[in-house]
C-alpha cells in the first residue's frame, strides 16, 4: 500500500520496518493495554502513509482515540528505529488531501479507459478479434463466438447506467447522501446505496485505498453535519434542498 505513496528510496526502510513491528510488540510494555495487539500490525502500514486517525479508526471500528493511541506507538518505534523514513511520513501528513485528489483522478481515469475500452483480447481463447457490441460494453470473440463482458472481474457487470458512474464517483467523494444522489442522478436510494458498496469495493481492490477510505468518512462527516442542522431546525426534511447542496 505505501508503494505508491512513500519515494523510491524509502520502500526499504518501511519493509524493514513493518517486519520488525512483531518482535516490537512482543518485546514493548506499551502494548499491554492495546489489545488486540495483532492490530498494531495490521496498522502499522497505515501510519507509514500518514492516514489521518480518523480513517483508521474507521477502517477497523475503532474509536478515533484508540486508532490515535495505537497510531502514536507506531509512530514512537517509527522515530526510533527508522528516523528518516519517520521524517517522509510527518512530511506526508500535511499532503495527505493531495493524495486523495491523486488517487481520485486516477481511479476516473481507469473507470473513463474501461468504459470505453474498443479492444479487448476474448476472455475465453485470448484471441484479438473481437468486436464491441450493444451499450453495455459486451464483446464478441469472432474465433471462438462467445461473447464475454470485461466489466464482469470488477463485478460492474451487475450494475446498470454506466453513463452515471462517472458523476456517481463524484458525488461520492463529496460524501453527499442517497437522498442527494437520487436527486442528482436519478437513481433510487436503494441504487444508490449498493452502487456506493460496488464502487468502494471497487476501490479497494484497485489499490485506491486512501480514496476508498476518504469517501466514507466524507459521507460520515456529511451525514452528522445533516443531523446537526436538523436538530438545529435549519433543515426541513425531506425537501431541504437548498442546505442539502449547500458545500
Ligand atoms: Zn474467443
Amino acid at each position: 500500500m505505501y508503494h505508491s505513496i512513500l519515494p523510491n528510496e524509502q520502500h526499504s526502510a518501511a519493509e524493514r520496518f513493518l517486519q520488525q513491528v512483531p518482535a516490537l510488540i512482543a518485546a514493548s510494555s506499551l502494548c499491554r493495554r492495546l489489545k488486540p495487539v495483532a492490530l498494531l500490525i495490521d496498522i502499522a502500514p497505515m501510519t507509514l502513509i500518514a492516514l489521518p486517525h480518523s480513517l483508521i479508526a474507521n477502517k477497523f471500528q475503532l474509536s478515533p482515540r484508540a486508532a490515535q493511541r495505537r497510531d502514536n506507538v507506531i509512530r514512537q518505534w517509527l522515530a526510533q528505529y527508522e528516523p528518516d523514513l519517520y521524517q517522509v511520513v510527518l512530511n506526508l501528513a500535511q499532503t495527505t488531501p493531495a493524495e486523495v485528489s491523486r488517487q481520485a483522478q486516477a481511479f476516473k481515469l481507469w473507470l473513463t479507459e474501461l468504459l470505453g475500452t474498443s479492444v479487448m483480447p476474448c476472455h475465453y481463447c485470448g484471441s484479438l478479434s473481437t468486436v464491441r457490441i450493444g451499450y453495455r460494453l459486451n464483446f464478441r470473440c469472432r474465433t471462438c463466438r462467445r461473447t464475454f463482458n470485461p466489466l464482469k472481474k470488477y463485478y460492474l457487470d451487475k450494475l446498470s447506467h454506466c453513463e452515471l458512474w462517472l458523476p456517481f464517483v463524484d458525488l461520492l467523494l463529496q460524501g453527499e447522501t442517497f437522498k442527494t444522489i437520487n436527486r442528482q442522478l436519478g437513481i433510487n436510494t436503494d441504487t444508490a446505496a449498493k452502487w456506493q458498496r460496488y464502487f468502494l469495493g471497487i476501490m479497494e481492490l484497485q489499490g485506491f485505498l486512501v480514496l476508498a477510505n476518504y469517501c466514507q468518512i466524507k459521507r460520515r462527516q456529511r451525514c452528522r453535519q445533516i443531523w446537526l442542522d436538523v436538530q438545529a431546525g435549519t433543515t426541513f426534511l425531506p425537501t431541504g434542498k437548498s442546505h442539502f447542496r449547500s458545500k
